[in-house]
């Protein structure tokens, strides 16, 4: 039924994106497009200068190495982009056509709230389905 799924997936919690990637998996079963998607958050360009020469290259190298693992797993492709989570989940959903979105609802601990930050603005401006996995 669903033809391609994304997965945003935040690499603190890679325990948590497994489960999502499992879960795409199970409802698409063996045909579907899975891409699992992680956005690094921007440095501002003042905090930028002040670190190590080649440390941002560093992080965009191991977590695209992380999400790359995550992902062969369960036979997805895997997406780095840089700027604001839930603004560039929905871009990319828009630019590979999506047709459904598999997201957590929180950050494990943080229970206390009805959806998170990053899942309630995907639900609320997503134009495919989205799944909440709570
Ligand atoms: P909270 O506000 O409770 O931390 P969020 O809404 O930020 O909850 O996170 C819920 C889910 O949103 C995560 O489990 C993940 O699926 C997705 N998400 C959050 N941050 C990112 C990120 N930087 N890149 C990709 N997906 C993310």
């Amino acid at each position: 039924m669903y033809k391609a799924i994304i997965i945003p997936i935040d690499l603190a919690n890679p325990e948590l994106g497994k489960k999502m990637l499992g879960l795409a998996r199970e409802i698409g079963g063996k045909q579907c497009h899975i891409s699992a998607l992680y956005v690094i958050p921007d440095i501002p360009g003042y905090v930028a200068v002040e670190l190590p020469s080649g440390l941002q290259q560093e992080q965009l190298r191991q977590a695209r190495a992380d999400l790359k693992a995550l992902a062969d797993e369960f036979g997805a492709d895997s997406e780095v982009h840089a700027g604001h989570a839930p603004t560039k989940i929905l871009e990319y959903a828009e630019k590979i056509n999506a047709d459904l979105i598999v997201i957590a609802s929180h950050r494990p601990g943080l229970q206390d709230y009805f959806l998170g930050s990053t899942a309630a603005r995907v639900v609320r401006h997503a134009n495919c389905a989205v799944l909440v996995d709570r």
